[in-house]
């Protein structure tokens, strides 16, 4: 059996894995990182983040050339589809980011060693993929081993019919019918994707609000526009069962709280009820790591596992599922090894749902704010009111900032509305450094743009917006 020996070992090769190792790689580490997967770059290149990115960005395009450009006064002629194209599309998009990668690892002489790695020791790993099998030894191994879709029981996904979000990136044919299970981030931007391209889709979402977790006056405006848009919702609602056929799928539907049962039609049902740490086959027991209750990796404050040598990051630890949470960990880990300092505030970690329109969110919500019976300030405006979004005819949503109502000190901010995603990178820089809301009010923001709903809503915390 071949055997390697490395200062610094990743398993896994997504955000988290990839970042950990060129950074590690710059720190000058003798660095390998081993994937499983033929190529490289984890869930976030291959069948999340980019993947769905691309095929949103496709599918808003069609739209836009379909329903929206003669309110521009573009006159286009008739617009039809061609799905193999956008598929090629996106294939292409997922193609660039991956070899990107493979050529950072190059550039950075990090050894990519194909196969799936599990534990045999504390510093020992075991490979098995194509070739022959490899033992490898490294003083530090990060696990970085990502997140899977969580099942439901009852439902059996075939990914043809029944599909996770993996599935709901690759259909051959726009569904007519499609029911997405779980109202969350990915179950709403899949569902657009379908939607936009001739879908009727519904969204069945167990609890009473869709997107959980999101500043609740968000989801409940995100739910009024999609719906405007045609999308359905079944809130406080559970699947019990869904069975598919040569024909389609046939669901159990019933009230959360419990009640009669209904049955649901379908072509296509999504599953999106979350993500869950994915560590099967590593033997992490071989080296003694311990999980904590959720199946996670437990790891401390410095994302050291209780075996020393071993650290691990990203979907497979605690904390948001994100792939820019598990990029800065990755890069963290590294330094901390390297006997520098990291840290994470993860308060400061955004959230961004790319449907149309966008919402992102930093801080606090205003439900997490009153719960922990902090006095605050809102500060809220209207894209109605911003010139630029009128120009992009784009006026839906609002930005919202709330504010300590002694300090100002800004705790958290809401936006939906066009390029929310893009514009809330402004408050994170601004709470990172402290920043109250008037620290954002007085700085001065180019005319016109999207950022001055920003500059406004700021304003807007004392009362003193200007347009509106
Ligand atoms: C449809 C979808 C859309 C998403 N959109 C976004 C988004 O817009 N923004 C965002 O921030 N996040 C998004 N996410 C979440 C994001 O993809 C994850 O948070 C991110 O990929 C986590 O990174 P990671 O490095 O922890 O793990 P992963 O990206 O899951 O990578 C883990 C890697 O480890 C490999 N591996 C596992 N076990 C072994 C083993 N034993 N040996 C060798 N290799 C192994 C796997 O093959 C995989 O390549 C999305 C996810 C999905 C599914």
């Amino acid at each position: 059996m071949a055997e390697s020996t490395y200062d610094f070992v990743v398993i896994g090769s997504g955000p988290g894995g990839y970042v950990c190792a060129i950074r590690a790689a710059q720190l000058g580490f003798k660095t390998a990182c081993i994937e499983k997967d033929p190529t490289l770059g984890g869930t976030c290149l291959n069948v999340g983040c980019i993947p769905s990115k691309a095929l949103l960005a496709a599918s808003e395009k069609y739209e836009e050339a379909k329903d929206h450009l003669g309110a521009f006064g573009v006159k286009v002629g008739d617009v039809s589809l061609d799905l193999p194209g956008m598929m090629a599309h996106k294939d292409k998009v997922v193609k660039s980011n991956t070899d990107g990668v493979a050529y950072l690892f190059k550039k950075n002489k990090i050894d990519w060693i194909r196969g799936k790695a599990a534990f045999s020791g504390p510093n020992t790993l075991s490979v098995t993929g194509e070739g022959e099998p490899q033992t490898i030894t490294a003083k530090t191994i990060v696990i970085a081993t990502g997140s899977e879709s969580t099942p439901l029981p009852g439902i059996a996904v075939d990914e043809k019919r029944i599909v996770t979000s993996t599935g709901a990136l690759k259909l051959g044919a726009v569904p007519k019918t499609m029911v997405v299970i779980g109202g969350g981030y990915i179950g709403l931007e899949m569902g657009t994707v379908w939607q936009r391209l001739g879908a009727d889709v519904t969204v069945v979402e167990f609890l009473d609000r869709i997107l959980p977790g999101m500043d609740g006056e968000v989801s409940k405006s995100m739910q009024r526009i999609l719906q405007k848009q045609g999308m359905k919702f079944r809130l406080a609602t559970k699947v019990s069962s869904a069975v598919a056929s040569d024909k389609g799928v046939t669901l159990k539907v019933e009230p959360a709280k419990g009640g009669e049962a209904e049955t649901v039609e379908a072509d296509i049902v999504l599953l999106s009820v979350g993500r869950r740490a994915f560590t099967t086959g590593l033997d992490i027991e071989k080296a003694g790591v311990k999980l904590d209750e959720r199946g996670r990796i437990a790891t401390d404050a410095h994302f050291a596992t209780n075996v020393p040598g071993i650290y691990a990051i990203g979907d497979a630890i605690a904390g948001p599922m994100l792939a820019h949470k598990a990029e800065d960990e990755g890069s963290i880990v590294a330094e901390i090894v390297a006997g520098q300092s990291g840290h994470i505030d993860y308060n400061l970690v955004p959230g961004v749902v790319y449907t149309w329109p966008e919402a992102a969110q930093v801080g606090k919500t205003e439900e997490q704010l009153k719960q922990e019976g902090v006095a605050y300030k809102v500060g809220k405006f209207p894209f109605t009111a911003n010139g630029r979004a009128r120009a992009m005819n784009m006026t839906d949503g609002f930005v919202k900032i709330l504010a300590d109502a002694k300090s100002d000190k800004v705790l958290g901010c809401h936006i939906i509305g066009p390029e929310a995603g893009t514009l809330i990178a402004e408050v994170v820089i601004a709470m990172e450094f402290g920043a109250s809301s008037e620290d954002i009010a007085r700085t001065c923001h180019a005319h016109p743009t999207l950022e001055e709903a920003v500059k406004e809503a700021a304003l807007g915390v004392e009362g003193r917006s200007i347009h509106i």
